[in-house]
């Protein structure tokens, strides 16, 4: 099945140079008499339309620096620029506004309300907007169709299957034409194939000009990505760009579709 084939470039803000700058990240955790050091003077540039994968052990840092980066959490020390801003001084609210207009979140586990349809899933991120509620229906359907799914958008969760809800919430993540899209391990609950599927979407969107950041386990979905971080210690120790990349669309084309 092709999916994504309808998928446009994705609106974002002309905004030069680096969309993303760390500077000698440090991230503490304490845990009552203990300590934890996550990130050990981290520092990385990503540009506007750059597709990185990070890979790395259990424990290296990965999805403390993907809640930095999404401004989930703060860092202890060192500078984070979100498009030129140093937001490692805002506030809890400050951060706030940045994550609901400017970054798309994608997880594991999907994270969709259960008892909510599909179109109604991808319309929350708007409700905190000030687009009127017309607008906010139209964007909706269309990130829903944008993932292929616009005869879905009556289901509930537990009617679709898991790259389905995947869709639906890589189309939420979308819905308020974020900056950049954060996906951590978004093919880790997903058969082989189904992640493919899903790392063809995102490569549509990267093509479309979409800045996406993804951490992965597995080596075959980090090679769909541009550019790979491999951490270690809470440290960046490798970051190389990905040689022959190859296209999500060509591989599905080679594996096996799966009965329902
Ligand atoms: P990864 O995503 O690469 O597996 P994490 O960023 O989740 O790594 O974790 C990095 C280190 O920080 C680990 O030692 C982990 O146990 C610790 N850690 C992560 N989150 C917390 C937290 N909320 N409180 C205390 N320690 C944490
Ligand atoms: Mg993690």
């Amino acid at each position: 099945m092709s999916v994504a084939n309808q998928i446009e470039p994705t609106r974002t803000a002309p905004v030069a140079g680096a969309v993303i700058r760390v500077e000698n990240a440090h991230k503490y955790y304490e845990l009552g008499e203990s300590r934890v050091h996550a990130l050990r003077g981290l520092s990385v540039e990503i540009h506007r339309g750059e597709f990185v994968a990070i890979m790395g052990a259990s424990g290296s840092g990965k999805s403390t620096f993907m809640n930095i980066l999404g401004c989930l959490d703060r860092l202890s020390s060192g500078a984070y620029f979100f498009e030129g801003i140093d937001v490692s001084k805002h506030d809890k609210r400050a951060l706030a506004l940045i994550r609901n207009e400017k970054i798309g979140f994608v997880f594991q586990g999907f994270n969709l309300l259960a008892r909510t349809t599909a179109l109604e899933n991808i319309e929350l991120p708007t409700l905190y907007t000030k687009i009127a509620k017309v607008e906010r229906e139209k964007r909706a359907a269309d990130a829903l169709a944008m993932v292929g799914l616009a005869d879905r958008a009556a289901h509930f969760p537990s009617q679709m299957s898991g790259g389905q809800q995947q869709r639906v919430a890589i189309a939420r993540a979308l819905v308020n034409h974020p900056s950049i899209l954060l996906a951590d391990e978004p093919t880790g609950n997903l058969d082989s194939r189904t992640s493919v599927e899903i790392m063809d979407i995102l490569q549509k969107l990267n093509n479309g000009a979409l800045t996406i950041i993804l951490v992965t386990h597995e080596h075959d979905i980090a090679q769909f990505a541009r550019r790979i971080l491999v951490f270690r210690d809470g440290t960046i120790r490798k970051d190389e760009p990905v040689l022959n990349r190859p296209k999500a669309a060509d591989v599905l084309k080679s594996l096996p579709t799966l009965e329902d």
